[in-house]
């Protein structure tokens, strides 16, 4: 399969990665920084937006039933202002299999390309 040129990225906010299935690993300070912007106690964010990861490295945020990430909303990312890093870093450090089959970006190069 042909692969989209990554250093042309630019997310278009279909939000189909905030659709996989998958951990999203917080790093150390994202509790607090996420919990701020909520206004929300840090302990009540950690009950009820966080899984402790398998391996219990890290805490993860929880998704809904239809395994789309708990801060999707219609309107896109409801901690846009503070997501956290492994959000940002995709498609380039963390992305899952065929990636490119469901990004609106990628999906989109690929036709212009074609
Ligand atoms: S925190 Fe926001 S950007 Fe990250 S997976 Fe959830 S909805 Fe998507």
């Amino acid at each position: 399969m042909n692969r989209p040129d990554l250093s042309q990225f630019k997310c278009l906010g279909c939000g189909a990665c905030c659709r996989q299935d998958g951990y999203v690993r917080l790093k150390k300070n994202e509790p607090d920084i996420i919990a701020a912007f909520l206004n929300m106690d840090i302990y009540l964010f950690i009950e009820t937006f966080t899984i402790l990861t398998k391996d219990r490295q890290a805490l993860s945020l929880i998704e809904k039933k239809n395994g789309e990430c708990i801060f999707l909303t219609p309107q896109g990312c409801r901690i846009n202002d503070v997501k956290p890093e492994q959000c940002l870093e995709f498609p380039f450090v963390w992305k899952f299999k065929d990636f490119q089959k469901i990004c609106a970006w990628a999906k989109k190069e690929l036709k212009k390309n074609r």
